[in-house]
């Protein structure tokens, strides 16, 4: 066990490293943030600020040798300087967890040869042909990157002959994942925890509503049948023992139209959609990787709320974005609000699509809850 007092180290310097920052040091432990850019929003809050490249492995020993446990916070850190690393500190969740999520088709084969459920699809290897693994996939079909991609970045849908001809172009000599399009009912996401005795914990079942690829509202509890929720869960839970998993794992699901769950994604390290436990857990997803990292016995993850809603700060809703924001969102409706909760990231830089923060609200049912979330929202863009 990793007692308070220790310094736990984390790899990326985001938001998910400053609210793991948050709870590690209510905890009495010290964050060590490793991050190749300055001004990161971990190092706001962290004891140490590591600003270096990945790849710089001197440095990361040096970080390493300062710290009782490493995790991570962002996923595309590259995992070779981490082999290095191994021998000083344990890692956690091992760097083959990492390895594995990193790459969609990587994923994808664990996962079926695990048994698990995925969405139907089709390999390409760098400058093979796409449109084949498309007729083998069938259309509607989504062709994404192999490699670190995240936040529908590096994904389009194809429906035509001539979506086939522009995707064939703009994934030339590219590793590629072709999948069929889901018509889903909904998302889904389950965030799974498990310490080195092999204790595992999962958080209620969140429904996840994406707009132009990125999370937009994390409902809970989700809106579905109860026994969907526990083999969802399940599902999750069974993928952390697979994995022997040390740490903390989001799974992502589709629901499709048949009451068949598959899993779209997985991510070793806390999520966006599990922002809401904050707010409306007894233990945040934060304390709960500290736990699982530290080797504690993990935290009770039931809700102290009857409904929490999530919604995302972008930062389209700053008037000015860029490099000189004109003002600020109207905070005014947000912060008067009793049940509302308000956290944001310290970025300077409010840009559209990035993550500047995000609200819950929590309530007695679900229905009214995402109904005045919303209103919330709106209410950050009036004048
Ligand atoms: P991803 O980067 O794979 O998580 O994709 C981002 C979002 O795009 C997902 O959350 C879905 O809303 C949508 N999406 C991705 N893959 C598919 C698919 N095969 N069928 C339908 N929608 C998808």
């Amino acid at each position: 066990m990793i007692s308070p007092g220790s310094a736990i180290g984390v790899l990326g310097g985001g938001q998910l490293g400053r609210m793991l920052a948050h709870a590690a040091t209510r905890m009495g432990y010290r964050l060590h943030v490793f991050e190749p850019q300055e001004n990161c929003p971990a190092g706001e809050v962290a004891s140490r600020e590591f600003n270096f490249e990945y790849r710089e492995v001197e440095r990361l020993k040096e970080f390493a040798r300062g710290c009782a446990a490493v995790t991570y916070e962002f996923e595309n850190v590259p995992v070779k300087p981490l082999w290095e690393i191994e021998e000083i500190v344990p890692l956690r969740p091992h760097w083959e967890v990492l390895e594995t999520c990193q790459n969609r088709a990587r994923e994808k084969n664990w996962l079926q040869r695990h048994g698990f459920p995925v969405v139907p699809f089709a390999e390409v290897a760098a400058g093979e042909d796409l449109s084949q693994a498309i007729r083998k996939v069938g259309m509607p079909a989504v062709v994404k990157t192999a490699d670190f991609g995240y936040d529908g970045k590096g994904q389009v849908k194809v429906r035509t002959p001539a979506e086939v001809a522009e995707a064939v172009k703009a994934f030339a000599g590219q590793r590629a994942v072709v999948e069929r399009f889901i018509d889903f009912k909904c998302e889904l996401s389950v965030i799974v925890a498990r310490n080195p005795q092999g204790e595992i914990r999962t958080f209620p079942v969140a429904e996840n509503i994406h707009t132009r690829h990125i999370l937009d509202f994390s409902i809970v509890p989700a809106r579905i049948d109860p026994a969907v929720q526990r083999e969802a869960a399940e599902l999750a839970v069974n993928i952390a023992d697979a994995f022997g998993l040390v740490g903390l794992l989001a799974v992502e699901l589709f629901l499709d139209s048949d009451g068949r769950l598959a899993v779209n994604e997985m991510a070793p390290r806390t999520h966006n959609s599990g922002h809401w436990t904050l707010d409306g857990c007894v233990t945040s997803q934060f304390e709960q990787q500290v736990r699982a990292i530290a080797g504690l016995p993990l935290g009770d993850t039931a809700m102290t709320v009857p409904a929490a809603v999530m919604v995302n700060i972008l930062g389209n809703v700053w008037k000015g974005q860029g490099k000189e924001p004109i003002g600020s969102p109207n905070w005014s409706g947000l912060l008067s609000h009793p049940r509302a909760k308000l956290h944001l990231y310290g970025k300077s830089q409010p840009r559209a699509a990035r993550k500047m923060g995000h609200f819950t609200l929590t309530g007695e049912d679900v229905a009214t809850v995402f109904k005045s979330a919303r209103a919330l929202k709106t209410g950050l863009r009036s004048p």
